[in-house]
């Protein structure tokens, strides 16, 4: 179904993508693929239905749930889960790991003391069959624990040719910092890995979308409605869902759904923005305002100062100011003064 609000897991149910899944295909038996596209985008659903297509076991790490600060219990726990939930299909390997327990359907690997499996390990001991290792919002794993992370993943890389790695991230630069795609000292750095950007729809595309899912449920809808909710939620499939859905369960004022959209992203900005300002309040305030200014047609670097600093009513430092939109850009929020989600641009003006 078209419109079902969890990621999509077959090909039928995904709208267009054929493209994507193609690219993702032809390069599974490579090392490592890197998918990047903004939040709502579609990522998920693209890997999910490569993998069913591909036929081959994969583990899929959702790492979304990862705190700032994630220990080793963290993220073995994690891993514990998406091994669980894949537990059918790689039992034989699992098995055989010591370090590994498996109770009923639950796994659980030994993260401390002597049985304790590092990663190295665990990618070496699943390597004994072909698999995929997803990391879903890979860019959550950078923390404490990211060199040990990468030099698994760079071991993995270079001795383990059954395993594919699939690293997926909406803060794209975060993700590229993380594997250090440009630092030479990264375990990862010089080693290539194919990447699939996930784009937006266009509003043709957008239209046609909504146009086949209403529908596919049956539900009669005007083309008013079909373009309007294009114009409003640009090409983000995720948005064009939710906002289909709400349609659908009966909200008919369109202004509705878009407030709504904006509240929910109004939380995921103010989460980011504090996590990323470091935890100062003036950096946030700081952050807040520079994102207003964009957001109110602050397209160059001089209209942003000028708007920051009319606001702020004093000069401001330029390497401040550029770190913050240096900052912006790593999560992906914006790209050349642009919004990359119009939700964002909303919210940012409240
Ligand atoms: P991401 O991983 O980029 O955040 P998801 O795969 O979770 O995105 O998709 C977000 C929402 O949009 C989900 O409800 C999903 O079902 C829907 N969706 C994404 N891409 C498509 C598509 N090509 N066709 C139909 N629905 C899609």
């Amino acid at each position: 179904m078209l419109f079902d609000e969890r990621p999509k897991v077959s090909r039928g149910d995904l709208y267009d993508r054929d493209e994507e899944l193609n690219d993702i295909l032809k390069n599974i038996n490579g090392p490592m693929v890197v998918v990047t596209g903004i939040r709502r985008i579609g990522k998920t659903s693209v890997i999910n239905v490569t993998l069913n297509e591909a036929d081959i076991p994969y583990v899929l790490i959702d790492c979304r749930s990862l705190r700032d600060n994630y220990g080793r219990s963290d993220l073995y726990r994690l891993i514990s889960n998406a091994l669980s939930s894949s537990l059918d299909k790689l039992i034989d390997v699992l098995r055989r790991i010591r370090g590994i327990s498996i109770m009923g359907n639950a796994v659980e690997i030994r993260w401390r003391g002597r049985e304790q499996v590092s990663l190295a390990e665990l990618f070496d001991r699943l390597n004994e069959r072909r698999v995929v290792v997803v990391f879903d919002e890979a860019q959550r794993l950078r923390g404490p624990l990211s060199s040990e992370v990468l030099n698994a993943l760079a071991h993995a890389y270079d001795f383990d040719r059954n395993v594919t790695f699939i690293l997926s991230g909406s803060e794209v630069g975060l993700l590229y910092e993380f594997m250090g795609v440009e630092d030479p000292n990264s375990p990862l750095f010089g080693r290539y890995f194919h990447e699939v950007r996930i784009g937006r729809f266009t509003r043709d595309e957008s239209v046609d979308f909504l146009r086949r899912g209403f529908k596919e449920l049956g539900v009669e809808v005007s083309t008013d409605v079909i373009e309007t909710i294009a114009d409003v939620f640009d090409g983000i499939p995720g948005w064009l869902v939710y906002a289909a859905n709400a349609y659908i369960r009966g909200v008919r004022d369109l202004s509705m759904i878009r407030e709504a959209t904006i509240r929910e992203v109004l939380n995921e900005l103010e989460r980011l923005i504090r996590a990323k300002a470091s935890y100062s309040t003036v950096n946030a305030r700081r952050t807040a305002l520079v994102l207003r200014c964009i957001a109110s047609g602050g397209n160059t670097w001089s209209k942003v100062v000028k708007c920051v600093e009319d606001s702020e009513g004093k000069t401001v430092s330029p390497t401040s100011l550029n770190n913050v939109i240096k900052t912006l850009e790593r999560l992906s929020i914006i790209e050349n003064y642009e919004f990359l989600d119009p939700m964002y641009r909303e919210a940012a003006m409240r």
